[in-house]
């Protein structure tokens, strides 16, 4: 069995506090929120970061995205941030690909 917490979420191994599921990609609530919503999209295949997506994978990308789209909307959030930390300098602390949607404070740029 996969070491990797995120793969074991996907799995159902781990529980979490899921917002959606499809084949593809499982989004939930982050356990330690930065702001008022800040919930997380993951592909279910493991990829380590963004920087493991090529022109061969990139559709699961482009799927995360629409699916960030539609349940943003759906939550009726306007405004809201998406990053993706990729190594440690920058912040990753969870080594399998996944996007934070942050929203329902005032953000400040650059971010820290
Ligand atoms: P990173 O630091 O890699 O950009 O983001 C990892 C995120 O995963 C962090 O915001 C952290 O709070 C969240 N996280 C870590 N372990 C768990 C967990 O077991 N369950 C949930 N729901 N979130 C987690
Ligand atoms: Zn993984």
């Amino acid at each position: 069995m996969s070491e990797c917490l995120f793969c074991k979420i996907a799995a159902g191994d781990i529980p979490s506090n899921k917002l959606y599921e499809d084949p593809v990609c499982l989004a939930f609530h982050d356990i330690d929120p930065q702001a008022p919503t800040h919930f997380l999209v993951i592909p279910k295949a493991h990829l380590a970061s963004v920087a493991e997506i090529t022109e061969d994978n990139n559709a699961v990308a482009a799927h995360i995205f629409s699916v960030i789209s539609k349940l943003t909307k759906e939550l009726g959030l306007e405004s809201y941030r998406v990053v993706s930390n990729i190594g440690e300098q920058a912040g990753q602390s969870v080594p399998h690909l996944h996007f934070h949607v942050l929203a329902g404070r005032d953000m400040t740029w650059p971010p820290g």
